[in-house]
């Protein structure tokens, strides 16, 4: 079976995949890690296990996920053996890692090189790994980044109009977030339309706590919202997207912000939570629009504006358009984002069907107006899917597996 691993700062996501990636067995998050009122689900099919209890650190995470997974009453593996191979989740690959890889010494000592760029994030991803080195030795890990996609964007929309020796000398680029959920969605999508990949030209919308636009022609990511760090872009939950850096020496040096307030600011305490000064949760921030409350109301219109902007963009960008692809917690679940999103796009070909809008959850993930050049789906990502698959292709090599899933259509019974 295939473990796949999702380290966060805080949490500890799994799931646990039959060897021909067929059917998660098991899954389950370990939450609150090192905080007051951490707890653990576990998941087996309908069935759920939940734990209260302090969980000080990863290592003790780590655990609570054994024991669920090899001793619960939802217990649903003898014992380590039964774990053929582990794929990770890790954020930032720099400009080293231009795909999934093996791991192996090198690779630990890279990711450690990469940690500069994601401070918060790629030392638990690397713990994440230690963990399961000593856990299940001898286990082959993959490990799968959410930069790599992008590797593919091309310089000139890549390299930034600073000096040219911050890019050179330190690595100061667009690096792009949300490749393993644009990758997974672009193929999905491609699936649906029954067409080559190499023939489309898309945008996708990762629009969740976090969005990643991005411009995927032929299958290779183009341009992507998202940068060097991950404020910029579209606005997100806490996270501004793009403002005039102006204003960041105007707070420094005219309002007396440190450096750190104003990260924290970017970062934590902008976007739609910043405008609407209610939530950084979208289906809120709309309740709310809905009843009047103008800075809510504000808040969804930046939303929705800077993402039509962007999809334009980006059709110039690619020379055209074939596809607009939703996807995320907003993306798959609110049809008013995606109708306003779309509305006047009819001039990039792009018009909705407000009645197939409705009814995605029946499982119809095309929603364009008959006759539309541009195909408007939403397809449910699946991350860890994507990594399942990854860790399958490149332990194939050292362990028989069955034969490998090829097609991406997405489970609506199960997401959605
Ligand atoms: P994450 O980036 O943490 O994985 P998700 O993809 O789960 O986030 O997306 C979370 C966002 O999706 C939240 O802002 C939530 O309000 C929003 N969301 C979920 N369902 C709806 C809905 N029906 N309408 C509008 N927003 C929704």
């Amino acid at each position: 079976m295939i473990l796949i691993i999702n380290c966060g700062s805080s949490s500890l996501k799994y799931q646990l995949y039959n060897p021909d990636l067929t059917e998660v067995v098991a899954k389950g998050l370990i939450a609150r890690i090192g905080e007051n009122g951490s707890y653990a689900e576990h998941f087996v099919g309908q069935e759920r296990l939940v734990m209260r209890r302090a969980i000080p650190d990863h290592k003790v995470g780590f655990d609570v996920m054994v024991d669920n997974l090899l001793h619960s009453e939802l217990a649903v593996i003898e014992g380590p053996q039964a774990i053929t191979a582990i794929g990770h989740r890790a954020v930032h690959g720099g400009d080293i890692f231009v795909e999934s890889t093996l791991v192996d010494e090198t690779v630990m000592e890279q990711l450690h090189a990469c940690a500069r760029f994601a401070p918060l994030h790629n030392p638990c991803n690397i713990a994440g790994i230690e963990e399961c080195l000593r856990r299940f030795p001898g286990v082959p890990n993959v490990v799968v980044f959410d930069t790599a996609f992008h590797q593919s964007v091309p310089r000139e929309a890549h390299v930034y109009a600073l000096p040219y020796e911050l890019y050179s000398q330190w690595g100061i680029r667009r690096y792009g977030f949300h490749g393993t959920s644009c990758r997974y969605v672009s193929q999905a999508a491609a699936d649906i339309l029954n067409r080559p990949l190499e023939d489309l030209s898309m945008v996708i919308c990762h629009l969740g706590n976090g969005v990643t636009l991005d411009a995927v022609k032929a299958g290779r990511s183009v341009d992507t919202s998202i940068g060097f760090g991950t404020f910029c872009g579209i606005p997100m939950g806490t996270r501004s997207g793009d403002f005039d850096p102006a204003i960041i020496f105007h707070l420094v040096k005219e309002r007396g912000m440190s450096v750190e307030e104003v990260e924290a600011l970017c970062y934590e305490k902008s976007g739609l939570l910043g405008v609407s000064g209610v939530s950084n949760d979208m289906r809120e921030v709309m309740e709310r629009a809905e009843a009047g409350d103008d800075r809510c109301a504000l808040a969804v219109d930046i939303f929705v504006y800077q993402i039509k902007k962007t999809v334009g963009a980006y059709a110039a960008a690619m020379d055209g358009l074939d596809a607009l692809v939703f996807t995320a917690g907003i993306g798959e679940n609110s049809k008013e984002i995606r109708s306003r999103v779309c509305a006047g796009l009819g001039v990039l070909g792009v018009r909705i069907d407000e009645r197939l809008n409705s009814m995605v959850r029946n499982g119809h993930p095309n929603i364009s107006a008959a006759d539309m050049r541009v195909a408007t789906l939403v397809v449910p990502t699946d991350e860890e899917r994507m990594i399942a698959l990854d860790t399958y292709r490149l332990v194939s090599d050292s362990i028989r597996f069955p034969a490998p899933i090829t097609s991406f259509a997405p489970t609506y019974a199960e997401r959605v």
